[in-house]
């Protein structure tokens, strides 16, 4: 789902790891953030290994559902019959199945009723007083459940606890078996625009016809799995899915004229479509562009009509784990094949004339590329279509979802609507990956069904569009305002999806931003690349834990990577490194201590080298990189209005900078022999710079330190060390660096890559000349006089009394 449409409060309820917890030792400077994380992930077993793989005992339930339904559009109600084919691969013996009913979110006697607190807000809606109002009125929405029997038809005892309903079997359900089982149900369908909610219809006034969205639609099996049993936490709106995989065949009898969009391939569009239509879509079997199956002057004239007949669309769908679909006459259809390593996949979209101008020119072109970008970063899209619905809302499920963006009456749009469009139809659709067959468990962790999927969103608008603007997640400093907020507002990423009170920030944007710095900063695209894929090839069509992510990550790449997920994940404490001294050391041949001279220099330096945006590393490197071909560029048909204009150039930060010069005094050194060095030593020394700097981490979070040296004759040079050098010492770090010319000024994370929330201690100037030390030649004095770490400043002064 898309965030901004579920920015809701969620419920503060204890629970979630948290920081302090996980330390071993929080009273030492070390020996904390760099920890395994051990015993706070779940111990390895055959079903689970501590690679991060599936194990050799691994094992899922599966679920085939053989669905028929009809839709009336007057009353807006849809009744239906299910036979579901349930079969127990787990090696426990079951007595009872778990089904999940969530139209009872609507209802008012069966929802979960978990309440948040509130408050009266300054401006009230008549609509939303009207809700207060009325809460307390029954409605009669949820599920109506007529009759639930086993194969024979011999009814099967069950119990509604809320939103989840207990069925019990007739007999123990032993590892192997199979149990076979009908439900036939209705439910009023609510107005998607007044009750919220993901399913429903919308209405529209202007023309008197009706968009339904039918999802979380049909009693659905809950997941039973090894490592939590059944996944029966009730539905409140907010933590999504958990579903077992399965084939379904659905049959919907709707009117006449609508056209329906749905999870799988359409099994009778020569009964469904008009012979023209029917046409189109073989001739679109080939095509090059996206060809419109059903025409916009087809869709506006069945608006006016109102066919009252009625017919039945026939669709099936092979390992999904769900199934919705999209139905209206409003719909235009229009559909073009894409390529994934030589597979057909048809991609296709629908909308009302409302949004025709901007889905018409993007939507199907966006789907191509979004299932071919994932399909890069992840597995190949196994489906045969992939589709977009223009439904002003934004929601996943397999090979369909429900996106917005809609014109102006004289089909103009605004960049905004544009771009925010394409990122919600990259997003839904990216969402086939994560969770559709990445299958994690929703309700449990948002972040790895929403943050994955915002990463590899991130990536893929990336490559449609070198200018497509960033929005509140990929470039570190894109989570800074979410890192700066006070402790009490966050919680780990580690925390239960209705626990989470900044749902946004904490379950998309944070995970997101983390895995693309974990990418770009931290491992480098080509490792990371690996890692990320081979999680995504072990748990493909699985039911994957966060501990299988974080085992699967260090297992490809040999990075051991606790501490970024004990920091970003486990965690909430934000990156704040602090350069607090700078000392420029130039060699004493004299013996003779000098006075220092300290002068302060003040100058404005331009922040960026691109002026006032901050640099996006993920787009230069796109830019680099030749392989990379976006479609915005290439594809002259996506030329629209703003093509020719700066594209997608979001102010952000304009400030400038003060960047302050002090002269520091040198420091007194010693050596370890009376042997003067020679003058070819002498010129060598007297070649090099030396700078100490010392760093503190402020915030907690460790990461890597990136340093840009400006030298004196304004060449610059990026210099990146691991987070690792705080190791030993985890709140401060003095590191000894040699130059062959003198520096003007030193700039941390000038990129802005690692969120750090505090840039006014990130800058420091370079002394010109100042303090001296000593030097003479070192005695061999075997192997400890071999510079310790790679500082050779160890060897000098008080270091000097060790040996
Ligand atoms: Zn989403």
């Amino acid at each position: 789902m898309k965030n901004k449409l579920l920015i809701l409060l969620g419920i503060c309820v204890a629970g979630a790891i948290q920081a302090q917890d996980i330390h071993n030792n929080p009273t030492s400077n070390h020996g904390n953030k760099f920890e395994a994380l051990g015993t706070i992930l779940p111990t390895p077993n055959e079903y689970r290994t501590a690679s991060g793989a599936p194990g050799p005992k691994y094992w899922q339930q599966r679920a085939d559902y053989d669905i028929t339904c009809s839709l009336d559009e007057n009353k807006q109600w849809l009744t239906g019959s299910e036979t579901i084919t349930y079969f127990n691969n787990s090696p426990n013996e079951l007595t009872y199945l778990w089904m999940q009913l969530d139209e009872n979110e609507h209802s008012t006697k069966n929802n979960a009723n978990y309440q948040d607190g509130s408050s009266m807000p300054k401006i009230v809606s008549d609509q939303m007083l009207d809700r207060v109002a009325n809460a307390k009125e029954t409605n009669d929405y949820g599920d109506n459940i007529v009759k639930i029997t086993d194969a024979l038809g011999k009814p099967l005892d069950h119990m509604v606890n809320k939103t989840m309903m207990r069925i019990e079997l007739p007999a123990t359900l032993k590892p192997g078996q199979k149990f076979v089982f009908k439900i036939n149900w209705n439910y009023h369908i609510s107005d998607r625009m007044k009750t919220g909610g993901r399913g429903g219809y919308e209405y529209f006034p202007e023309d008197g016809n009706y968009l339904f969205t039918m999802t979380q639609w049909y009693p659905r099996l809950c997941v039973y799995s090894d490592f939590q049993g059944w996944q029966n936490n009730q539905f409140t709106s907010r933590g999504e899915f958990a579903l077992t995989f399965g084939n379904f065949k659905v049959q919907m009898t709707v009117p006449a004229d609508h056209i329906i969009g749905a999870t799988g391939e359409c099994q009778n569009y020569q009964q469904v479509l008009t012979p023209g239509q029917f046409a189109r879509w073989q001739q679109a079997q080939t095509a090059k562009e996206p060809v419109e199956i059903v025409t916009l002057a087809e869709a506006k004239a069945s608006e006016v009509k109102k066919n009252k007949a009625t017919k039945t669309w026939i669709f099936k769908a092979d390992n999904v784990r769900d199934f919705a679909w999209g139905s209206s006459r409003k719909f235009v259809m229009d559909a073009m094949p894409a390529y994934v390593e030589g597979k057909k996949v048809m991609c296709m979209s629908y909308y009302g004339k409302e949004a025709y101008p901007l889905y018409r020119r993007f939507s199907t072109k966006a789907v191509a590329h979004t299932i071919k970008t994932y399909s890069h970063f992840t597995i190949p899209f196994p489906y045969p279509v992939a589709q977009s619905v223009e439904a002003a809302n934004g929601m996943e499920y397999p090979m369909i979802c429900f996106n917005y963006g809609r014109c102006e009456k004289d089909g103009t749009y605004s960049e905004a609507t544009k771009y925010g469009m394409l990122g919600v139809v990259i997003h839904e659709v990216g969402h086939n990956f994560f969770p559709m067959i990445i299958n994690s468990d929703e309700r449990q962790w948002t972040w790895m069904d929403e943050g994955l999927n915002s990463f590899v969103e991130y990536l893929t608008e990336e490559r449609w569009d070198n200018h497509f603007p960033v929005r509140g997640k990929g470039p570190g400093w894109a989570i800074v305002d979410y890192m700066k907020l006070p402790k009490d507002q966050l919680e780990p990423i580690m925390t239960n999806s209705e626990n989470i009170v900044n749902f946004g920030p904490n379950a998309y944007s944070k995970p997101a931003t983390a895995l693309n710095i974990l990418r770009e900063t931290v491992m480098g695209r080509e490792l990371f690349d690996y890692a990320f894929k081979e999680y995504a090839r072990r748990w493909a069509f699985k039911h994957p834990t966060p501990a299988d992510l974080f085992r699967t990550m260090n297992d490809a790449s040999a990075e051991n990577l606790d501490w970024y997920w004990r920091g970003w994940f486990y965690g909430i404490e934000p990156v704040d490194l602090s350069l607090d001294s700078v000392k420029h050391l130039t060699p004493d041949f004299s013996h003779v201590p000098e006075h220092t001279t300290t002068t302060v220099v003040k100058h404005i330096d331009k922040p960026y080298p691109d002026g006032k945006f901050p640099t996006d590393i993920s787009k230069v490197r796109n830019r680099e990189d030749k392989s990379i071909v976006f479609p915005s560029d290439a594809d002259t048909s996506l030329h629209d209005f703003y093509y020719k204009y700066t594209r997608g150039q979001i102010p952000y930060d304009t400030a400038t900078y003060t960047v302050e010069s002090t002269h520091i005094n040198g420091r007194e050194v010693n050596s370890f022999s009376d042997e003067p060095l020679d003058d070819a030593e002498k010129s060598k020394l007297q070649s090099k710079q030396f700078y100490e700097l010392q760093f503190s981490n402020k915030g907690g979070l460790v990461m890597p330190i990136i340093i840009e040296w400006t030298y004196k004759d304004g060449t610059r040079e990026i210099e990146r060390i691991p987070a690792q050098v705080w190791r030993k010492n985890e709140a401060r770090l003095t590191k000894l660096f040699v130059k062959d010319k003198e520096v003007r000024s030193i700039k941390l994370d000038p990129n802005r890559e690692t969120a750090d929330i505090d840039e006014s201690n990130n800058s420091w100037p370079v002394v010109q000349t100042e303090s001296k030390f000593e030097i003479f030649k070192a005695k061999q004095l075997g192997p400890r006089a071999i510079p310790q770490a790679n500082n050779p400043m160890q060897m000098t002064g008080k270091d000097k009394k060790a040996f």
